[in-house]
């Protein structure tokens, strides 16, 4: 049966009716209509930037890499920091207030679902945080702010202020474990959950993309909205092709239509 966007998102407001335990699985495309751009799209950072010159590695292995890695973070983070949650993000947040979202499990690390009113507790951020920088040899970590103003006015690449070392943005590079506490908490979120719901992810970016596999062999309904076709479309049971603010803001409308 083919279904238009209208119906797609009629079937989507009732699983969550239908639901026990809604968990969200969402990447940087939710946050594109907040003005921070994705990595893969068409003037996307990878167009500009090469992947593979930022991976840990190579980080760890060259100060040069530092320096440069730290003048994109100089430039990426206050686009960031000055960001503001779009209408996708708040109709999660209004969800989560309506009793019907259990946990949000970003690869985001814009700090936009807090921003929107999700509790700190319940954003599971599996790729770190740009909001705070860390020491990669005593563990220290620093508000980003306080670095930021450090490295505005030159010292790049910043120091360790206990102990030298070097200092990281808080967020997980290619090449970087995964922080474990995270991922066990995403993991369990995703095999007890009813109902996946995947929203501006490419799901090409491993371990993340194999977390609405792990829902859906746990029994959990899979629903997918991305602009673009995904890597695990043909695993889902709703796929919506579209804006996630457009597709999330219907999607809220109908379940408070159907609550009532
Ligand atoms: P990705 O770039 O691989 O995929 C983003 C997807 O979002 C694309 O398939 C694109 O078609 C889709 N998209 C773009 N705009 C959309 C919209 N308005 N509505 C719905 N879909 C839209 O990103 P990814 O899969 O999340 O993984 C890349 C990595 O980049 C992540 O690990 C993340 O840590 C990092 N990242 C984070 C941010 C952020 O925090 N905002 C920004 C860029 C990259
Ligand atoms: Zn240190």
């Amino acid at each position: 049966m083919i279904m238009d966007v209208g119906d797609k998102t009629d079937v989507v407001a009732s699983l969550i009716l239908r639901a026990e335990r809604v968990v969200a699985l969402t990447g940087a495309g939710i946050s594109t209509e907040s003005g921070i751009p994705d990595f893969r799209s068409p003037g996307g950072i990878w167009s500009r930037y090469d992947p593979d010159e930022f991976s840990f590695q190579r980080f760890l292995a060259s100060e040069t890499t530092r320096r440069k890695y730290w003048e994109f973070s100089r430039d990426f983070y206050p686009v960031v920091a000055n960001a503001k949650p779009n209408a996708a993000h708040l109709a999660l947040a209004e969800l989560y207030r309506l009793g019907k979202l259990h946990c949000v499990i970003t690869q985001n690390v814009d700090g936009l679902h807090q921003k929107a009113g999700i509790p700190e507790d319940k954003v599971i951020e599996i790729h770190g945080t740009l909001l705070f920088v860390v020491c990669l040899d005593c563990g220290k970590r620093y508000p980003r702010d306080e670095i930021q103003r450090r490295v505005t006015r030159g010292e790049i690449p910043p120091r360790c202020g206990a102990c030298g070392g070097i200092l990281k943005p808080a967020t997980i590079s290619f090449g970087q474990p995964m922080p474990a506490r995270e991922m066990r908490l995403a993991e369990e979120a995703a095999a007890s959950c009813d109902l996946f719901m995947v929203v501006g992810t490419s799901l090409v970016v491993y371990p993340a993309a194999a977390l609405p596999l792990l829902a859906k062999r746990s029994g959990a309904r899979l629903v997918i909205i991305n602009l673009t076709p995904t890597a695990h479309d043909n695993y889902a049971d709703v796929v919506i092709h579209g804006k996630a603010s457009d597709a999330l803001q219907k999607i809220i409308t109908l379940v408070k239509a159907k609550m009532r």
